[in-house]
């Protein structure tokens, strides 16, 4: 089933709201298996909207429309399509009326403008709002099914969840369903990624794999189409098993679950505290962490040492190493996980010093540069970056570089006391 999606206003392309109806309704109508092929946005102006609707009439099996049915003269939606579909309206007796019950109990005067809500294309069906005056309306028509909806985001999704949602069930029961699954990927590149999984990517087609670099991060999404749930679900249990077999290492979570997140269960599974010493993160890391409720279990405190004397006074980096090394470099770093460590008492404790810019940077030390480094039972390591992108880039991604190490280090310990060796990461975003 052919699906395009209608979005009406003129405040749409002024680019005054943003179109939360689309992304609502793609999302619902691709879960229930439609195919959403297109979506245009129009403003409340007659002959453009008749262009549009006779465009998606050609290409479309079911033409859906947010927006214009309200009680003024540039709400025309519902007029517009009786007259592509050549019907007259009529008073519907049974919308008026809810209309007359619900502004009469919000002590609200019937204007004259609101008997136009209560006019119905001939032959449509009435998809009963409850929040709201405007109903909603299929009308079938030269075998196309046109479907009205009303504007405001509450009352569009009560008209579909209660009304559209069920109808839909009934009138097209054989479509299945479309699912996704996303697989979030740290320590590696983006393009990396694509070379490794560039076989896979080639020969799909039922999952699809789509790969998004976020901030820090690597999202895999696999989407399958199945009649059932159950079928797309083992579709994608395939599909995940093959990526996994090669990319599998660098896989730190599913769908929703977050960086932060992981590395407190694994902190809590394990029953170890960390602490982190932040330098150009300003704070950021440990902000991320304590946006997980319960996380004081694991998080034991932080210092932002931002300058040489907090860094020496506070975790007791030494003046030599700040003077002779500088303030972003191996030495600091490792010297800030152990100062923090020691001074927090924490079984784990992420140092992150590094140049976020814009300025500040040398041919030696470029802005990007960032050294992070850990300290824990097992001894000390230090990984060196050099990220991309702006200060506010920098610092998320040294963010999230400095718990993929703690992720890291709490995985390895389980199996080896082997103290890690200083090299580059690739971080090629
Ligand atoms: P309308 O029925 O076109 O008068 O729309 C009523 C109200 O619903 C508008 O003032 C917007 O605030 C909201 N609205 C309309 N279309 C959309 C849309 N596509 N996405 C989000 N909000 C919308
Ligand atoms: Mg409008």
């Amino acid at each position: 089933m052919k699906v395009e999606v209608i979005t009406t206003g003129t405040e749409l392309l002024l680019g005054e709201i943003l179109n939360t109806n689309f992304t609502w309704l793609a999302q619902q109508l691709n879960l229930r298996g439609f195919d959403v092929l297109y979506q245009t946005t129009v403003g409340d102006n007659p002959k453009r909207m008749k262009e549009i609707l006779d465009i998606a009439a050609k290409r479309a099996d079911i033409i859906i429309t947010s927006g214009g049915l309200g009680p003024t003269r540039g709400d025309i939606t519902k007029e517009m399509i009786a007259e592509h579909c050549g019907v007259d309206m009529y008073m519907n007796l049974e919308v008026w009326n809810h209309i007359h019950d619900l502004l009469s109990k919000r002590n609200i005067c019937i204007a004259e403008n609101n008997e136009k809500q209560a006019l119905v294309p001939s032959g449509a069906i009435v998809l009963h709002n409850e929040a709201g005056t405007a109903p909603g309306l299929i009308l079938e028509h030269g075998g196309k099914t046109f479907i009205m909806l009303p504007g405001p985001p509450f009352e569009l999704k009560n008209v579909c969840e209660k009304e559209l949602f069920p109808y839909f069930e009934q009138r097209f029961p054989h479509l299945g369903i479309i699912k996704s699954h996303t697989l979030k990927l740290r320590g590696i590149g983006e393009s990396n990624l694509a070379d490794i999984l560039d076989e896979i990517i080639f020969h799909q087609s039922n999952p699809t794999i789509a790969l998004y670099a976020r901030r820090g991060e690597i999202l895999i999404r696999l989407t399958a189409k199945a009649s059932t749930e159950e079928g797309a679900d083992a579709l994608i249990a395939n599909m995940q098993e093959k990526v996994e077999k090669v990319v599998g290492t660098y896989v730190y979570g599913y769908d929703d679950e977050t960086l932060p997140e992981v590395l407190g269960k694994e902190l809590l599974s394990r029953q170890q505290t960390i602490a982190f010493a932040e330098s150009c993160t300003g704070g950021l890391v440990s902000s991320m962490m304590t946006d997980v409720p319960g996380s004081s279990e694991y998080l034991k405190g932080s210092v932002i040492s931002y300058t040489d004397v907090i860094k020496n006074q506070v975790i007791h980096v030494s003046k030599t190493t700040l003077s002779k090394k500088g303030a972003v470099s191996e030495e600091t770093a490792i010297e800030m996980a152990r100062g923090a460590r020691e001074v927090i008492g924490s079984d784990i404790a992420i140092s992150i010093t590094g140049l976020a810019g814009p300025g500040g940077g040398t041919r030696k030390k470029p802005v990007g540069l960032v050294y992070i480094a850990v300290a824990d039972a097992n001894g000390e390591a230090c990984r060196k970056f050099n990220f991309g992108g702006t200060r506010t880039q920098i610092k998320h991604r040294a963010a999230m570089a400095a718990m993929g190490f703690a992720l890291d280090r709490l995985k390895e310990s389980s199996h080896t006391n082997a103290e890690e060796t200083i090299h580059d990461h690739d971080a090629d975003r």
